[in-house]
């Protein structure tokens, strides 16, 4: 059922040289699924010098017959959804259909960056002679070092994919320890589809050494990470010191303002849908739910009705809205955060709880009466807490909105344009959708300021990440 995971090197999967593995967890069962290869340093250094020749042969490919190698995994994908989206269950928890969601709309990305992947164009920029010519070029900066997490076990790493293979660079990821035979599953289908050998390496093992060893190698020139503010602090500030580009994709704690004028009805159905999905665990996720007062209680009800509907349970049963969340370890940090949320004052609306002592199951939680004071409204819960709080004015909110060093995505529900307006000026985030949840289509930008991180992985931006811009002036004597 579980496949044995190897690591990906110039084009073969194999064990790595020590033929040290790692066991996969399954988070519903606390089950060993199986395991994975754990590389060293000789396995990187294999891995390195894979992709320095997959990134020779990459770059001088045409965009044309890039793309459609990059078509053809698209295709190849869409036609594994579901045998890939069972892994992903198995091993991260989420219902099946939310990782057969994950699975295609990966390969929705690809496609996207495909075409893209065509139009890399420089420009001719007017010169002031005649017999002068100033071309600016475009060209891929060389090969990556991706550090991808368990929360999305292929989008979190496609995207980073998509982006290098669509600027002619190759990539070594280093994925998810916890999750790593979905993606496994995935990168078989670029290989499935003629991908040059070395041009997509996937390693696994311990992150620390990994990253120490890959980000100041004279051969990587670009590293990109999605996981959390600290470890990405860490981690820029050694490519920093070896001045490789980098792009960080870190955590956020997203304000949810409802206004007074807004639809309750829809706000709470969007907000909470994309609170549970993953059960939280989404960088993404609405937060801080900040109420605007004479629609609190209303929205209060509303959320917690939501919340009560939502079906715990193994991702592979039938009617399971909700799975466990990944990690063993989350369970204690919500537990923390509730104590500590209640101690000061705040009310479970409702769950609160673990539930049964199999698996990492933890019942949807609404909490009311947040203040800022508490744990919770400063440090990224990261799993199926929804934290309510008020307010009276729009100052007010905005306030508490950019009170936190994150800034990642932000929503807001109102039916006031000068609202919108006003809120489009001044909440400081890198992603602000208002009335619906528009986040996350590969033709849109995503990524944060401040310590959420700099540097997009949606959107034409997310290309230029990975090109390196050449001027030529040439005279013609
Ligand atoms: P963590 O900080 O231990 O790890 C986060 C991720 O970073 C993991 O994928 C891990 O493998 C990787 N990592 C850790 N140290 C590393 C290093 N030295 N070099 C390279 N990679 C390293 O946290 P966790 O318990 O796995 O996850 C919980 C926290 O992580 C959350 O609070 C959230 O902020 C963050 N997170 C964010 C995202 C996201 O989508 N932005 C995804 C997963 C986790």
């Amino acid at each position: 059922m579980y496949p044995t995971v190897q690591l990906l090197i110039d084009g073969n999967w194999g064990p790595s040289q020590s033929g040290k593995t790692l066991d996969v967890l399954n988070p519903a069962t606390g089950e060993v699924n199986g395991t994975v290869a754990h590389a060293d340093i000789p396995d990187l250094d294999r891995a390195l010098a894979a992709a320095q020749k997959g990134f020779e042969t990459w770059r001088r490919m045409s965009a044309y017959d890039r793309s459609k190698i990059m078509r053809k995994a698209a295709e190849t994908l869409r036609t594994r959804v579901d045998e890939i989206a069972r892994i992903m269950t198995l091993e991260q928890g989420k219902p099946f259909g939310e990782a057969k969601i994950e699975t295609a709309f990966s390969a929705d990305i690809i496609e996207w960056f495909a075409e893209e992947a065509r139009r890399a164009y420089g420009r001719v920029v007017p010169s002031r002679a005649e017999n002068v010519m100033q071309l600016v070029i475009k060209e891929p900066v060389g090969p990556v070092a991706a550090f991808t997490p368990w929360n999305f076990p292929i989008n979190q790493a496609n995207r980073k994919i998509c982006g290098a293979l669509a600027a002619g660079c190759s990539i070594i990821v280093k994925g998810p320890e916890e999750t790593p035979g979905s993606l496994a599953a995935y990168a078989q289908c670029w290989l499935d589809a003629g991908l040059p050998a070395g041009v997509i390496n996937l390693v696994f093992g311990v992150p620390a050494t990994i990253s120490e060893y890959l980000i100041p190698h004279p051969i990587i020139k670009k590293i990109s990470f999605t996981g959390s503010t600290p470890v990405g602090k860490h981690l820029a500030a050694l490519a920093g010191a070896h001045m490789k580009r980098v792009t960080m994709e870190l955590g956020g704690h997203a304000p949810s303002m409802v206004f007074d004028d807004a639809n309750i009805d829809t706000a709470a159905t969007i907000l909470g849908t994309n609170k549970f999905r993953n059960a939280g665990q989404v960088c993404v996720a609405p937060t801080r739910f900040l109420v605007q007062d004479a629609v609190h209680d209303e929205f209060v009800e509303k959320l917690v009705a939501h919340a009560k509907k939502i079906k715990v349970g193994n991702g592979l049963e039938q009617g399971t809205t909700m799975g466990p969340l990944a990690n063993a370890r989350r369970i204690p940090a919500m537990e923390t955060l509730i104590n500590d949320a209640v101690a000061k004052g705040a009310t479970i609306a409702a769950g609160g709880k673990r539930i049964g002592n199999v698996g990492n199951f933890f019942e949807p939680t609404v909490l009311t009466g947040m203040t800022t004071d508490m744990r919770a409204m400063n440090e990224e819960p990261f799993g199926p807490l929804a934290l309510v709080g008020r307010f009276s004015t729009i100052d007010e909110v905005i306030a508490e909105a950019n009170r936190l060093d994150y800034g990642l995505a932000a929503y807001a529900y109102t039916s006031s344009q000068k609202t919108l307006q006003t809120l489009t000026s001044r909440v400081e985030v890198g992603m602000l959708s208002v009335n619906h949840h528009g986040i996350a289509l590969p033709e849109v930008p995503f990524g944060g300021v401040k310590d959420s991180g700099y540097g997009s992985e949606g959107g034409t931006e997310a290309i230029e990440a990975y090109l390196n811009t050449k001027m030529v002036s040439a005279a013609a004597l």
